[in-house]
């Protein structure tokens, strides 16, 4: 009995996080500064990869390496923190 509801509540939660995920786009942009050239980048950021990113990109102004690290806030907006590689 007391599985059953068990199950019940998975699959009500499970629904909920579909939904959920069905209304947002897996790429959402973000933007951060470049550290070389001062200027504003936005990047795409693939929501669906995890809450917490680490990444390379070369800055598309100066072609210098930045290291990325994005976390994804509760309403699932990007934020990017960049570091000169
Ligand atoms: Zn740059």
């Amino acid at each position: 009995m007391k599985h059953n509801i068990d199950e019940k509540w998975q699959l009500s939660h499970m629904r909920l996080r579909t939904n959920r995920a069905e209304m947002q786009p897996a790429e959402m942009d973000a933007h951060y500064i470049c550290d070389s050239c001062g200027e504003e980048i936005v990047v795409p950021v693939d929501v669906t990869e995890g809450l917490h990113q680490d990444y390379v990109e070369d800055c598309p102004v100066c072609c210098n390496p930045m290291v990325l690290h994005v976390d994804i806030a509760e309403d699932g907006q990007p934020l990017i923190k960049s570091k000169h590689e």
